[in-house]
Order: C-alpha cells, then sequence, then structure tokens
C-alpha cells in the first residue's frame, strides 16, 4: 500500500465508522481526518493508551501484504513493543513513533515469526534514538539471545561506539527471563500480567495481559484454546488474539501429501474462528480484534469473511486487524 500511516490509520478508522453507521466512507475519512487533525500531536501526551497493530500476518513466510507479528502500545509517550517479527523496527517508524520511545519490551514466545527481530529492533533503535536502557522480558533462553546477538553484531556496534560516541550497546539492553505466569512488570503506566498459553511444542508460551490506566489489553500471543487465557482475559476492554481460517487452510492443505499431519498440528496449536468468537464470549471481551492471521498472505481472505466466522459466537465489537491499525 502506498498510502502515509497516518492516513492509512485514519482510513481506517473511518473505515470502522464507516461500518458502523452504513455512512459513505468518503465523508466518515473526511470527518476522521479533520478530528485527527484537531488533536494533534498531544495525542500520546496524558494517560491515554494507544494500541497500534504493526504486524498481522501469522507464520513464519514474509508477506506481501502484511507485516510480521508485532504491537505497540504507547502510554504517556513511552512505547511497549508485543512481540519483534520481522520488520518491526520500520513498522514502528510507519506508524510515526520514534525509536527511542521504546520503554520495554515483551516476547510472547520464540518462533521465529514473533522473535526475528528482537535483537534488531533495539540495534536499530541504538543507531537512531535511543540512549536509555529498555528492559526485555520473554520466556528462556531470553538471555542467552541477548548475548547471542549482541556478538552477531559486534563489529558495527564496537565501530559505532568508537565513530558515532555510542553508549556500549550491552549495557543498554536488560533482558529478564521467567517461566510461570505472574506479574511481570508494573511501572507509572501500566501493569502487564502473563499467563501461560497452549503452544506445543514451544514451551513455556505467554500471553499478556496490559492494565492501561483507561482500559486493559490482552495479546494472546500464540495458543490453541485455553482456560488461562479466558481467564486472563476476563472483562477486557480489548482482546487482540490469533486467528486461523479453516475453510481456507484446508484449501490450501488440499495440496499438500502431509495434509493430515500438517491439519492437526495447527489445530493443537492456534485458534480457529469459531472457537475465537466462543472464548471471546466466555471471557466477556468488549472488543475483539483479530490478527497473526493464517493463512496471513494469499489467498488474501477478505475482512467480512473473518468478521462473519467469527460472528457465529461472539456478539460483542469485532475489529479485523490492519497492519498499523489504531485502536
Ligand atoms: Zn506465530
Ligand atoms: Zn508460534
Amino acid at each position: 500500500m502506498d498510502r502515509s500511516p497516518l492516513l492509512t490509520r485514519r482510513h481506517f478508522l473511518a473505515g470502522l465508522s464507516a461500518l458502523a453507521a452504513s455512512a459513505p466512507l468518503g465523508r466518515v475519512l473526511a470527518a476522521e481526518t479533520t478530528k485527527e487533525i484537531g488533536k494533534g500531536a498531544g495525542q500520546d501526551k496524558g494517560k491515554t493508551s494507544r494500541l497500534i497493530l504493526l504486524g498481522t500476518g501469522g507464520g513464519p513466510t514474509p508477506k506481501p501484504n502484511r507485516s510480521a507479528p508485532a504491537q505497540v502500545i504507547v502510554i504517556n509517550g513511552q512505547s511497549y513493543v508485543i512481540d519483534c517479527g520481522n520488520g518491526v523496527a520500520r513498522q514502528l517508524v510507519l506508524a510515526g513513533l520514534k525509536l527511542g520511545s521504546i520503554r520495554n519490551v515483551f516476547l510472547t514466545h520464540h518462533h521465529s515469526d514473533h522473535n526475528a527481530d528482537y535483537g534488531n529492533l533495539l540495534l536499530l533503535a541504538w543507531g537512531s534514538d535511543l540512549a536509555h536502557r529498555v528492559d526485555t522480558y520473554g520466556p528462556p533462553p531470553l538471555v542467552k539471545m541477548t548475548e547471542q546477538f549482541l556478538a552477531l553484531n559486534d563489529y558495527d556496534i564496537l565501530t559505532r561506539i568508537a565513530d558515532e560516541g555510542r553508549p556500549p550497546l550491552k549495557d543498554l539492553i536488560v533482558p529478564h527471563e521467567f517461566s510461570t505466569p505472574d506479574v511481570i512488570f508494573e511501572d507509572e503506566n501500566v501493569k502487564v500480567t502473563a499467563t501461560l498459553v497452549e503452544h506445543p511444542p514451544v514451551t513455556p508460551a505467554f500471553a499478556y495481559r496490559f492494565d492501561c490506566p483507561d482500559r486493559s489489553i490482552v495479546i494472546s500471543g500464540d495458543t490453541r484454546p485455553t482456560p488461562n487465557l479466558v481467564k486472563l482475559a476476563k472483562d477486557a476492554d480489548v482482546l487482540v488474539h490469533e486467528v486461523m481460517y479453516l475453510p481456507a487452510l484446508e484449501a490450501l492443505l488440499a495440496r499438500e501429501s502431509n495434509a493430515k499431519t500438517l491439519k492437526e498440528h495447527l489445530l493443537a496449536s492456534h485458534t480457529t474462528t469459531e472457537q475465537l468468537g466462543q472464548l471471546a464470549s466466555e471471557a466477556g471481551v468488549k472488543t475483539l480484534v483479530l490478527s497473526h492471521f493464517v493463512p496471513g498472505g494469499y489467498p488474501f481472505i477478505e475482512d467480512a469473511i473473518w468478521e462473519a466466522a467469527v460472528r457465529k459466537n461472539f456478539a460483542g465489537r469485532v475489529i479485523v486487524g490492519r497492519d498499523l491499525l489504531e485502536i
């Protein structure tokens, strides 16, 4: 897409309003655009949380129409990044955020679609405007991964320290590993609670709940339906959840010789549209945001199809995620 990020965001906001009101898109777009400009840069300030989907395509294969999984919650000008799929640094820039605004990074689990750019995000932020400590959180082996990433990039890091007068990057990244569900982080803006999800064979894998000053946001990570997630998301304002659309998958899998095994694997570790609607109802979430789409590339499944499939079991607000959509 060749639209500017702000226009993209407005377009989606407008699109949602248009769906709700059945008003002509152009008129709503103009109205939303005016409102956004009126808000100006002050929107970041104060204790209002912004949630931006940075990447919404599930799986390790790069896709032309969706970036790899990542989200950011911005509160009081500080960015809390959840998952670091490939391209996360650029997606943050496209969202209009400074890399120097990164306060913390949280990884749900160690599949490459969620962590491939964990180190790159911090390296590129350091090469841009990041000059403060960033504490990172995730399951083991986060500490070893951090050390090995720094070793891998030692040449560039030493060159920039000498050439550009930057502080040592290793002093700025502080990884925290954890393996059990708990409140894993709390500051003046947000409390972060982790729960174990079921994503075999990857273990432990976590979902996170962010209790912000104005609302609660839950990020599922990758998981099959699990009571832990329902409990974590109980009465949440926003649940961002992974989703797969079985009819399209079955059509794709039909071409594979090991279709049965693949389908069993997907069902054992991910959540279908119908299952997602059901668990969102059980949890009583107000807004359900679909993300980490499988299939996430082609064939591109229209928003209306995703929404209708989830709607069978969920009566609340449904948002079909897109890259750079702000909620
Ligand atoms: Zn994934
Ligand atoms: Zn995964």
